[in-house]
């Protein structure tokens, strides 16, 4: 009998069947758990928002939120996403270095809790914009601390960065809220960094944070209605690392927060989080084309590959790490050699393993990357070689919902506009 992996009770043969190779699925359950495994040991007061960032798929988004989660938002069709997926706006932040003017318009618009600000020609902007409306905007201030935290996997503080309004700076801007008066400057937000995987740092972080955040106040007057505490929280991948454990790190969080909530019992207390959500969550199902051997080493050529999957080759470092990888039809077969798992593009860069250790691997197997349920395709290089994005299904309650359709070739093509390069219309001379 052969073992096959499973979502839920459906088989990855039938998944395959129904919505063919490459494939994301997502487990409902294993959601559920992961936001309900922090929130119900996390202080009540910490809000859990999702950073769409991780993926930003609608239905991911609406499952999350019906477990409790809010959303943070950094683009325009990211905030449409959330609102979409029946986020009231009141849940809603918007982050980002680069915000247009369409978005900061539409965050005032749509009535959503805060604009996180990472500059101060940004905050002038805002002002405009509220003033044009007849609102006051809800700002709350990026800062780029002076401290950075060890042990991430992409620190964020301690260095010139185009996030948040540096702490030095911002201690000097002692006439903020009388020079913008059509903002109301209600809160401060830092992120540390992300793919922390020690306990100790993120209790470290957020103690920091919360007094950075009081000083602030009172040094700008400013009303503290919210601290976000950013996230980072990371989950494991590669050998060698530990996932988080939600116990040790609650333990270490909630009498922080506790203490914090003390002194200011009206402040709404933030926490986005983004890959911890929904990583575990995630199945890449690739179906294997070929196999062949080149100078002694085993390929598994598949039709996925980096296109969808880019975090796969690697995150954060030059030393080529594997994520978890199986052959999902046949679970129970011992790894007994190593294979180089290959997608269909014409990059050697397309290795979304090196000396996998996999049991024998034939064509028509399908090889799963485990762990994959955030920065997947839309982190990925989804165009390259006009491939396209991958089908995504969500298995909820035993049963499959296609929440993305795989993009066909007429997807791709149909906003190219061919040239004739025989025909001489005057039509788009400039004047
Ligand atoms: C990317 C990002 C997140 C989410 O990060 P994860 O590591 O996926 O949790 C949260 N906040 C900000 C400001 C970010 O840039």
């Amino acid at each position: 009998m052969t073992v096959e992996f499973e979502v839920q009770g459906v088989r990855v043969s039938e998944l395959v069947r129904r919505y063919g190779t490459p494939l994301f699925v997502y487990d409902g359950t294993a959601l559920r758990d992961r936001f309900h495994g922090l929130r119900d040991l996390l202080h009540p007061a910490m809000e859990i928002f999702y950073s769409l960032k991780a993926n930003p798929n609608i239905s991911v988004c609406a499952l999350l939120h019906s477990f409790g989660a809010r959303a943070e938002v950094s683009s325009l069709v990211e905030l449409t996403t959330a609102l979409r997926a029946g986020v009231p706006p009141q849940q809603v932040i918007f982050l980002g270095p680069g915000k247009s003017r369409q978005e900061l318009a539409a965050c005032l618009d749509t009535g959503i809790y805060a604009v996180v600000c990472e500059s101060i020609p940004e905050v002038a902007l805002v002002d405009e914009l509220a003033r044009e409306r007849g609102v006051k905007a809800p700002v709350a201030l990026r800062v780029n601390p002076r401290f950075a935290v060890k042990r991430s996997g992409l620190a964020m503080g301690g260095r010139p960065r185009q996030f948040g309004i540096d702490e030095e700076e911002l201690f000097g801007q002692t006439d903020l809220v009388k020079r913008f008066p059509d903002v109301d400057l209600m809160g401060v937000q830092v992120y540390m960094g992300t793919r922390i995987l020690h306990e100790a740092v993120i209790v470290e972080n957020t103690t920091r944070i919360l007094d950075l955040a009081e000083r602030l106040s009172a040094a700008l007057n400013l009303e503290l209605r919210m601290v976000d505490v950013g996230g980072g929280l990371g989950v494991s991948y590669f050998d060698g690392e530990s996932d988080l454990d939600a116990q040790v790190l609650t333990d270490g969080l909630n009498p922080v927060i506790e203490d914090f909530t003390a002194r200011h019992p009206g402040t709404r207390l933030i926490m986005e989080l983004g890959r911890y959500l929904t990583a575990e969550a995630g199945t890449y199902v690739m179906g294997v084309r070929y196999t062949k051997t080149s100078m002694g080493e085993r390929f598994a050529i598949a039709d996925g590959g980096t296109h969808h999957h880019m975090a796969a080759v690697g995150i954060g470092s030059f030393v080529k790490r594997n994520f978890p990888m199986a052959v999902l039809n046949r679970l129970d077969e011992p790894a007994t050699e190593e294979w180089n798992v290959t997608g269909p593009l014409c990059t050697p860069g397309d290795t979304i393993g090196k000396k996998v250790p996999l049991p024998p691997v034939r064509p028509g197997d399908l090889i799963g990357v485990h762990r994959s349920g955030a920065y997947g395709p839309t982190a990925s290089p989804g165009l390259f070689l006009s491939h396209g994005y991958p089908a995504e299904v969500l298995v909820h309650e035993g049963r499959c919902h296609l929440v993305r359709e795989r993009d066909r070739p007429e997807d791709l093509l149909q906003r190219q506009r061919l040239h004739d390069p025989t025909a001489h219309d005057e039509a788009d001379v400039p004047h």
